[in-house]
Parts: C-alpha cells; sequence; structure tokens
C-alpha cells in the first residue's frame, strides 16, 4: 500500500488525509494539537464561512457531522460606500440560489475528525513538524502533502512571484464571535432588511470592510463572527492592542456606531461570547501563491494544499473554500495516478491543474476587492443594487468565481449584464 504523509490538521490536511484513507492509502496525519488543544486552548483560524457546494466535499467523505443543525446563511447584505460619511449603495443576493451555507466553528470540526481519525484507518502524530522532521518524514513516505497552513513551515514550498503581486499584508485582521446582549436570535439583526440569514457586508472604499458571517459556535451556537478588514493606517484600523475578544467587540462596536450609524441598535446589542476565552484574534499576513511542490535538504518532495497552496486574503471569503476543493482536487489526481511514480513533472503538472481549476480566478475574484474597483466591476454592483436577480448572479459569484468575474473584469460583459437586468430579468 502507498505511504502518504499529511502534515498540518487544520481543515485541508484532514479533508485530505480522510479522502486519501477512503482511496486506499495508508496515511499518516501529522497535527501540532491533540483534540482537547483543538477544542479547548486554541483559537479559530477564521470565520470558517462554507458554502454548500464546498460543505458537499465533506459531506462525500462522512465529514459533515453539523451543517443540518447549525445556524446557516443564504445570501449578501451589502452597504458599499466609497467614503465613511458618502452616499450608501445596498446589494442583495442570495448564494447559489438558496441553498445555504455555514460558519462552523473549525475548532470543533478538526477536534471530532482528528478524534476519529484512527478509527477510520489513519495514523496520527501529534507534535509539531519542524524542517529536521519534514525531511525524514518526505524521505520515508511516496508522497508528503504540506498542509501548515501559513505557519513557517509553509515556507519548505517557494511563493512563486508570477501570481504573488504583494509584498505586505493588504488588511489588518480582528475578528471576534458576538451574541445578543438582550437574548434575541442573532438572526433578527437584520431581519428588518431580508428574510433571510445574510453576511452583513459593510465595504468602505477608503477604509476597508467589516462583516458579520453567520457563525455556528461551539458552545453557544448561533452567533456571528464579526471580522474587520482595515486598510493599515485608516481611521478602523484600531486594534493594535486589543488584548481579548471583549476588546474586539468594544473597539469594533464603536467603529461600527462611527462608520454605520444605521447599524447602531446591532452595535449596542452585540456582546463577546461567554466562557470563551479564544473566540477572536488581530493579525495581518501577505497574501501569497506557492509553487506547485518544494524540495527539503536531502531531496525530498512536498506538495502543498489549501493556505500553504495559496493564502487569500480573507475578505471574499475564498481561503477555507478553497481549502475543501484543493484537498478534494488531490485525493483525486492521487487516486488516478494509481501505481505511477510521483515524479517531478507530474508534481508540477498538479500544481498548474488545482491552480487552473480551482485556484486563478478565486484569487484574482478575492484580489479585486482589495483594490478600487474598475468601471466595469462598479457597473455590476449599481446594476445589482437596482435588481436582486443580478444580485443573486453577483452573489452566486463567491462560491463560483469563474461565473462572475470575467463579467466584473470586462467592459462588454458587464454592459450586456447591465442592459438584461436593467431591462427587468428577475428571478
Ligand atoms: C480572520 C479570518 C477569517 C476568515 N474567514 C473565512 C471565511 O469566512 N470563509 C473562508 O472560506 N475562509 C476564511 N478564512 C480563511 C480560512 O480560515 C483558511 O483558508 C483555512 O483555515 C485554511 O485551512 P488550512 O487547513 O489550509 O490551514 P489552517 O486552518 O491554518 O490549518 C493549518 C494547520 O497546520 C498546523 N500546523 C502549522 N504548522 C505546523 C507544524 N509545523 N507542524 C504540525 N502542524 C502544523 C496548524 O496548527 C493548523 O492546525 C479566514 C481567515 C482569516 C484569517
Amino acid at each position: 500500500m502507498r505511504k502518504i504523509a499529511v502534515v498540518g490538521a487544520g481543515p485541508a490536511g484532514c479533508i485530505t488525509a480522510y479522502g486519501l484513507v477512503q482511496a486506499g492509502y495508508e496515511v499518516t496525519l501529522y497535527s501540532d494539537r491533540t483534540p482537547d488543544e483543538w477544542l479547548n486552548k486554541s483559537r479559530p483560524t477564521g470565520s470558517a464561512y462554507l458554502y454548500e457546494d464546498v460543505i458537499d466535499v465533506e459531506r462525500s467523505y462522512g465529514m459533515d457531522h453539523w451543517s443540518s443543525s447549525s445556524f446557516r446563511g443564504q445570501g449578501f447584505l451589502l452597504d458599499s460606500l466609497a467614503t465613511v460619511g458618502g452616499p450608501r449603495m445596498t446589494v442583495t443576493g442570495r448564494t447559489e440560489f438558496g441553498r445555504r451555507g455555514a460558519g462552523i466553528d473549525q475548532r470543533m470540526r478538526v477536534s471530532r475528525w482528528l478524534s476519529d481519525f484512527e478509527g477510520i484507518g489513519g495514523k496520527l502524530v501529534i507534535g509539531s513538524v519542524d524542517l529536521d522532521w519534514i525531511d525524514k518524514i518526505a524521505l520515508a513516505n511516496d508522497l508528503t502533502i504540506l498542509a501548515a497552513g501559513k505557519a513557517e513551515l509553509s515556507k519548505v514550498i517557494e511563493v512563486d512571484p508570477r501570481w504573488s503581486p504583494f509584498s505586505s499584508p493588504q488588511r489588518n485582521l480582528a475578528m471576534a464571535v458576538v451574541k445578543s446582549r438582550s437574548g434575541r436570535h442573532v438572526s433578527e439583526w437584520f431581519g428588518d432588511r431580508l428574510d433571510y440569514v445574510p453576511t452583513k457586508f459593510n465595504q468602505f472604499g477608503d477604509v476597508g470592510e467589516y462583516f458579520w458571517v453567520p457563525y455556528e459556535h461551539k458552545t453557544e451556537g448561533a452567533t456571528f463572527a464579526l471580522l474587520f478588514e482595515a486598510r493599515p493606517g485608516s481611521m478602523i484600523d484600531r486594534f493594535g492592542e486589543a488584548a481579548s475578544g471583549a476588546d474586539v467587540v468594544a473597539i469594533g462596536s464603536q467603529i461600527v456606531r462611527e462608520t454605520a450609524p444605521w447599524e447602531t441598535h446591532i452595535a449596542d446589542d452585540m456582546v463577546y461570547v461567554d466562557d470563551d476565552p479564544h473566540a477572536w484574534l488581530t493579525g495581518r499576513f501577505t497574501p501569497a501563491v506557492r509553487k506547485a511542490f518544494g524540495v527539503t535538504p536531502s531531496g525530498g518532495r512536498v506538495i502543498p494544499v489549501g493556505d500553504t497552496a495559496i493564502s487569500f486574503d480573507p475578505v471574499c471569503g475564498q481561503g477555507g473554500n478553497f481549502a475543501n476543493r484543493s484537498a478534494k482536487f488531490l485525493v483525486d489526481v492521487i487516486a488516478a495516478r494509481g501505481e505511477q511514480a510521483y515524479d517531478d513533472a507530474w508534481l508540477a503538472q498538479v500544481g498548474q491543474d488545482l491552480w487552473l481549476d480551482h485556484g486563478r480566478t478565486a484569487w484574482e475574484f478575492n484580489n479585486l476587492f482589495l483594490e478600487k474597483l474598475p468601471a466595469s466591476a462598479t457597473r455590476v454592483l449599481e446594476t445589482a443594487s437596482t435588481n436582486p436577480a443580478a444580485g443573486d448572479v453577483l452573489f452566486n459569484g463567491f462560491p463560483h468565481t469563474d461565473r462572475v468575474l470575467p463579467i466584473l473584469m470586462s467592459e462588454p460583459l458587464s454592459r450586456e449584464f447591465a442592459d438584461r437586468y436593467s431591462l427587468g430579468a428577475t428571478r
């Protein structure tokens, strides 16, 4: 039986490992945390919102134990302003034309997946893998997959300068999980404006973005993950001194009052979740695309998956979705390879196909929203603000970036889109 090592046990590593065990490989999964440490001593990696089409990957491997009963969202409610205090444009739309997505606490998911892993026939090793160790792992296995996210170890695989335009973080990030102070169900927060639970997105051309993402917290259940994306140095870039989740929520509430006065009632009602000192984070990173494979000091080959392959800025929630898709992609191509060698030409082809099938359009779509939008994209947003059917097409582009990126980027296609929906095309 061919031996495969998966180093790093976030979603991408766990899903790859489960898929490969089920495809008949001898898989060792290396995690720097035990299931208990994941559940009780870890920060969430992010707001973790996944679209239904992507949760299908977890369903296909028998890994989805939560989505049918969790708090879910169905689309977007976007308030977009060129500058704080300027005119406001509102856009609504459903993702996946009504299927619902979910942000399920990653700590709960990974903890369970690690606990179950040996029961399905895999081998779990707990420990932080360093360069010497991955060198040995790569030589002892037929294939080694690196799923260490954005951690130091990911540097075993070089950044690909062809696709990585950034030399610094594009946003300073802060996130905290919030619930209602008054005991209302959080789904009511935006219920006066929409008849489904949205990801609520506030976008300011001059200072950055913040959004409430429907989130199933491990103990509180229905909550929102509140995420700030501050342009460095802007007036919402205030989280540098935050030392707790309550600090993030206090600073964040004040930002909401100052920048979105129409949402003061939500700022007043939201409070950091109880009994969880870890449900928050602050930080920054430089988004990057890595090469198809890396070489360890003794010549072992290592291929990336998830954030190690592409680390997206969270602005459009592409990272977790790519983690699932890239994991399934790798399982499928490895299974299709059968007994043939994992030689360098194949590794390079796998990297290129992953980029073309699942990476490039998601990357370009995501990065588009980090900068001033081109006229074609502004036209699409303006059209969607007048017709929810156009909003559905726009926001379905978040899980299906290949369908909407060409329209956002092209003058003629965006004009055709505007004509179609201005003439009254309906849902
Ligand atoms: C603030 C924020 C909000 C986000 N919101 C969303 C969202 O709403 N939707 C979405 O799709 N994406 C979102 N993302 C992105 C998403 O969280 C990531 O893309 C996703 O977690 C990537 O999964 P991964 O398994 O590749 O990496 P990770 O989740 O980072 O997992 C990597 C694992 O490897 C382990 N590891 C690292 N180094 C070692 C080592 N040396 N030895 C052993 N183990 C190691 C780590 O401990 C970790 O468990 C967000 C990201 C951030 C920062």
